[in-house]
């Protein structure tokens, strides 16, 4: 071998050793990148970052719902929500009962809301009416039939609706009743309109 050779294989040696140095280094320092940048699950943590949003979600949700008239305002502009007829107060104690509600077209001074506060619905107690509007709903459809499906039909519609006594949780003054809809038909109220 001569000194060309030599000098080549030396080189060779160093070239070698220097790429074995570079692979250690790299490893060492994957390993360390590795510690230091993982990210502790949830289960580690034994909390979940989520839960809080989703918590104010819910609350903000339920808020919208039963409170919804302040609240709904901003997005009123975007997605037109019908506003409320009147804000509508306990006539003894003047608690507010509902901030959303629809006036009855005829009877002015009946509303229906369903969502209210300070109401509590009676269930042992059941109130009976009968129901002229679905039988005037369903008269259009009279001359097509016979008089025999005609008085099947009158029968039908004589069906007596149930309804529960609402109270104003205050003073237990009846404000209300409430129907299988789930719909409040407030009837002794004061109603304050915007
Ligand atoms: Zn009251």
């Amino acid at each position: 071998m001569g000194k060309l050779g030599q000098l080549r294989q030396s080189t060779m040696m160093i070239y070698i050793l220097i790429l074995i140095l570079r692979m250690k280094t790299r490893q060492v320092s994957k390993k360390k990148k590795k510690k230091r940048h993982r990210i502790p699950t949830n289960d580690e943590l034994l909390y979940d970052p989520e839960k809080d949003n989703r918590d104010q979600a819910w609350v903000d949700a339920r808020r919208r719902g039963y409170h919804g008239f302040g609240i709904q305002r901003p997005r009123q502009q975007q997605q037109p929500v019908p506003n409320s007829d009147a804000v509508l107060n306990c006539p003894a104690c003047m608690t507010t009962l509902c901030l959303d509600c629809q006036r009855h077209e005829s009877y002015k001074t009946q509303y229906r809301a369903m969502f209210v506060m300070n109401c509590s619905v009676n269930k042992e107690e059941v109130l009976r009416y009968k129901t002229p509007e679905n039988r005037k709903k369903k008269r259009g459809h009279k001359k097509m039939r016979s008089n025999h499906e005609d008085a099947a039909e009158q029968a039908e519609t004589d069906v007596e609706e149930i309804y529960h006594p609402v109270m104003c949780t205050e003073c237990s003054t009846e404000v209300a009743v409430y129907d299988k809809d789930e719909v409040f038909h407030f009837f002794n109220v004061l109603a304050s309109h915007s």
